[in-house]
Formats: structure tokens, sequence, C-alpha cells
């Protein structure tokens, strides 16, 4: 079929662009299936769209590359970063990863078969067709790709280490439970990156201060590649990180943010693990609110609203604060990560000075530093906080990390010495919520709609959703992923017949764990990435047509 494709774009040479049209299908290449998913209509749409299958007895892939979830989604990542260097300077697109290991739909390997999802900007004159480029595209540069994507050409051996990597990560991040911690930084990691705009390592020789453990919170961990390895254990219960400005503190936090996600051989947070289930919590005003009890932290407001059912268009820093506390709870997070530089402060300390001043029943804020204890020992739930201008949290703290020119000291004890007794309040945990299915509506004008604007706009349907502060959402493709999701879930039953919106994402969740990333595609020919279930929530409790029933 190849020379039949060859023939024929050199035939539509100079045709009307429509004509690729008919290109439309599968190729036999021998070696491998290239299909012809969706043409654009003209020059200037967004790319064509293509899949390859190669199967399992060209690509050669070795099973110890494939054999688990783990290593199955890490060599597929290694193969899209081979496929995007193989095809700079092509009109064939490959969507890749930045600095985290994510299942995502552009390669995917099923028993040893490889599929590929690509894009290509068919090649025009103008609105005519450039018949000779589109041929040395799809006739020389994809078999050309296949080739580099398998072995001999392959470096079987760098996959495998690869792999060895991301599972020596993911192997880490199921140890923290049974060792009661919630998040590890290994000894010698770089926490620093490049910029504030780049997610690569800080450069430069000897400018990154490599991560070593104090003594006293120094824990060893077994991994089936590395073996030992020694580093910080941030154990359960509330943690508070401490130190001057300019620091670490930040650096520190964003790493455990990322901990979440496996990281690239190379990047520095490759041993830096943290529970799968910790979610940022950030202040957001103007975001809405739907029906989200937050009667733990706010209580008789000034409007006489119903805090424990509570819903507002445009919320206060301390109101959006407490909403995504409680939104995350709803969705299953277990550890809180907090930074002073993005939170509301009211709704973080009041201070024995404010109290006298603005008694407690003018004050409808009950301050996070008086739930935290109960959050842990009634629910569970742990607390990473950095605090370094304030020494409220010392009352409650277990644990207190004080960094110092980016080395952290175990200052527990010192802190200790400097609390106060403090009376908890109490911590109910929200209820959990229904969301009406038919207010999560996937099109517009009768068409599906699911686009992105950058790593800040989620267009879903006719809804424009506000995504930049979920600050665990780090890949472009994860936002349509998380569209995805939100369509399956309203569109595939999931939020039917009265479950919660905890329900509804078990059972995505099982569908994720048993089908990856690609469960979510449905026909979806563009490129996606898996989010988490809290990214999932996080986004659909900011989409404004959403209606809560219960
Ligand atoms: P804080 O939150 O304590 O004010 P940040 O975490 O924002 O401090 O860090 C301040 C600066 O120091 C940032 O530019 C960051 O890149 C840099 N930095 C952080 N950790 C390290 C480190 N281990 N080595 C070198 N530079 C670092
Ligand atoms: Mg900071």
């Amino acid at each position: 079929d190849d020379a039949r494709l060859s023939a024929e774009l050199r035939d539509m040479s100079g045709a009307s662009y429509g004509r690729y049209k008919s290109l439309q299908g599968d190729w036999d290449f021998g070696d491998f299936t290239l299909t012809i998913d969706k043409v654009q209509s003209d020059p200037f749409a967004p790319p064509s769209r293509l899949s390859v299958l190669i199967p399992a007895d060209v690509a050669e892939l070795p099973e110890t590359a494939w054999h688990s979830p783990v290593r199955r989604r890490a060599t597929a990542d290694f193969l899209a970063r081979r496929a995007f260097r193989t095809l700079k300077g092509s009109r064939l697109r490959i969507d890749v990863g930045g600095q985290e290991v994510i299942d995502r739909a552009s390669v995917q390997i099923e028993e040893g078969d490889l599929r590929l999802r690509l894009g290509i900007e068919m090649p025009g004159h103008g609105r005519r067709i450039d018949g000779r480029t589109a041929e040395h595209e799809l006739c020389e540069r994809l078999p050309d790709l296949v080739d580099a994507l398998c072995w001999p050409e392959l470096d079987t051996r760098a996959a495998v280490a690869f792999a060895d990597t991301v599972e020596d990560t993911a192997a880490l991040r199921d140890q923290l439970s049974a060792l009661g911690l919630v998040a590890f930084v290994a000894d010698g990691s770089v926490l620093p990156r490049r910029s504030g705009v780049s997610d690569l390592p800080m450069d430069g020789e000897g400018k990154a201060v490599p991560f070593t453990a104090p003594d006293s919170l120094r824990v060893t961990v077994d991994l089936p590649h590395r073996g030992e390895v020694e580093g910080m254990g941030v154990p359960e219960g509330i943690t508070l990180i401490v130190g001057g400005g300019f620091h670490g503190k930040s650096t520190l936090l964003h790493a455990l943010e990322r901990g979440v996600y496996d990281h690239v051989p190379g990047d520095g947070r490759e041993l830096v693990a943290t529970r799968p289930d910790a979610v940022k919590i950030r202040a957001e005003e103007g975001r809405r609110v739907e029906r989200t009890d937050v009667g733990s932290f706010v209580r008789n407001l000034p409007t006489g609203a119903d805090t424990g059912d509570f819903s507002t268009d445009n919320a206060s820093g301390s109101t959006s604060q407490a909403a995504n506390i409680s939104e995350a709870l709803e969705a299953g997070s277990t550890t809180l990560l907090v930074d002073e530089d993005t939170t509301a402060t009211n709704l973080m300390i009041r201070d024995a000075r404010m109290q006298k001043l603005v008694h407690g029943d003018r004050e409808p804020l009950t301050p996070f530093v008086d739930l935290v204890r109960p959050l842990h020992r009634d629910h569970g739930v742990s607390t990473v906080l950095v605090m370094g201008g304030s020494g409220d949290y010392f009352d409650v703290a277990d644990t207190v990390i004080m960094l110092d020119g980016y080395r952290p000291y175990d200052v527990t004890e010192r802190a200790r010495r400097l609390a106060a007794e403090r009376v908890d309040a109490d911590f109910t945990l929200p209820a959990h919520r229904v969301v009406d299915p038919r207010s999560v509506n996937a099109t517009a004008r009768g068409r599906a709609r699911l686009k992105r604007r950058d790593m800040d706009v989620l267009t879903f349907g006719e809804n424009d959703i506000d995504v930049r502060s979920l600050a665990q959402l780090v890949d472009p493709g994860q936002i349509i992923g998380v569209g995805l999701a939100m369509r399956l879930l309203a569109e595939g039953g999931l939020l039917d017949a009265g479950r919660t919106l905890a329900e509804a994402l078990d059972a995505l969740d099982e569908r994720l764990a048993t089908g990856g990333v690609t469960a979510l595609g449905r026909g979806y020919l563009g490129d996606y990435a898996l989010p988490r279930r809290f990214e999932i929530a996080a986004t659909l409790n900011r989409l404004r047509s959403l209606r809560i029933t219960r």
C-alpha cells in the first residue's frame, strides 16, 4: 500500500486541498499499518490525525519493558520522547510529556504492539495540494520514525533503564503509607528549577544545593533497582516548613506537589515521592462554588447564608480556600499541601490581639490552625504547611522542618518549647454531593466542544473553566484528559442513579485502572494525557453550569 499511497499523493499534486480527504482509511506498509483518521479541511485548520500500529514482532520490545502497568507507561513515555526527537523538522507531530511521566494517548503499548497517535499538517501551496512534500512525510519520514522506535535502532537498554527509574519512584510512593510517611525526598535530589517558566532542573555547576536529610528525619527505603536509598521522610500528621524568606521553603513544597507524579531520569526529583492523593490547597478569589459544605471553616455569615450548603459565583479568598479544602476531602485526599504564599491569611491564623478586638461571635471564620489537628486526629488527614510568617502553628505541629540556606533542619523540639496551649475546634467532614449529569454538558450548538488555551482554560461545551490555580495539573494533555473525563462522567452514566461525586470518581478510577488513559478517549482523535481524580473533581467544581442535586 505504501507504493499506492506514494503514487496517489504524487497524482494529487496541485489538486484542490479537499482531495486529501480521499486518503482517509487504512494503509498497509508491510511492517506497520497507517490509519489516516481525519484530514483537515484546509491548511490553516488544526492538524490532520493519524494512527500507526506496529505489531509486536516488528517492534521487538523486550517484555521487561512492558510487562507491568508502570513499566508499560514508562516505556511508552520513553518512546514518545524518542519519536519527538526523531520528528524534529518534520510536519508530523507527536504529543510528549515534560518532566513528568504520564500515561498519554500518543504512544500506547498493547501486549507489545505499539500504537502511535500523530498529527500532521498536510502540506499545501495555498489551497493546492503539495503532493511531493506529503509523500516525503508519509512515505519516508513516517517509516523512518517507525524504524527509530523498533529494535535494532531503538536502544532497548536505555528504554529498560528508563523504566527502572520510573518503577523505583512508583515503588517508593507505594511504600510511603506503610512507613507512616506522606512524602520522601532522597538525599542528593535537586529541587530548584531553572526558572519560574522552566521545569528543567536548575543548571550551572554547584549552583543548586542538593538535598540532604536531617539525621532525625532520615529514613532508608529499599527500591527494586537502586536498592537502599536514604532521604528525608515527611511523617503523617502536621508538618510545618519554616525558615527565612528565600531559603527554599516553597521550592520544597513544589517538589512535594509534583511528587505525586514520576519524573524522568536526570530531573533531580526522581526520588521525591508524595502520597498519590496529596492535594495542593490555595486561595482562589473569584471562583464559583456550588453547594459545598464549608461549615467547619465558616459560620454565621453576615448574609445568613447556610455555610453547610454554600454557593457563590464569586468566592472570597478565605471561602474559596475553604471550598478547595472541602472539595479535596470530598474527592478523597488524605494529604493537604499548603503554602503561605498562596493562602488567605484570615483563614490560616487569627492572633491573640485580633481575637481581643474582634470577638468570636463577630468572626465567621474558624482558622485552619484550630482545625488542622482534628482533621488529622479524627479523620486521618495530614497537612504539610509552609509558614515562615507566624509561629501560631508551633502549637499544633508534629514536625517542624527549618530550611536554612536550602538545607533542612529538624527544629521540632525548639518549636515545641515556644508553643502554647491551643483549644481545637471541631472538624466535620464535608457532606458528599450528587452532581446533576445534565449540568455537565460537553456540547455547544449540538457538537462536542473540548479545547484548551495553554495551561489556563478548558473550554467544555459552552463553558470556559479557569484551571490556572490547579497546581497539580502539570501537562497540557491532562487538561483535555480532564475534559474527556468530565464527559465520560456525564455521558457514560457514571454520575447517574444518585451516585455521589466520590462514588462516580471511584467508578472512573476503576475504568482507568483497567483501560488506561485511552478509556477516556471514546473516539476522541486529539492528544490527551491522564489526569488525577482530584484535578477532574476540581475542574468540575469550577464549571459554572454545575448543579448539585443533593
Ligand atoms: P522561600 O519560599 O523560602 O521564600 P523559595 O523556595 O521561593 O524560598 O526559593 C527562593 C529561591 O531560591 C528560588 O529562586 C529558588 O529557585 C532558589 N532555591 C531553592 N532551593 C534551592 C536549592 N536547593 N539550591 C539552590 N537554589 C535554590
Ligand atoms: Mg515561599
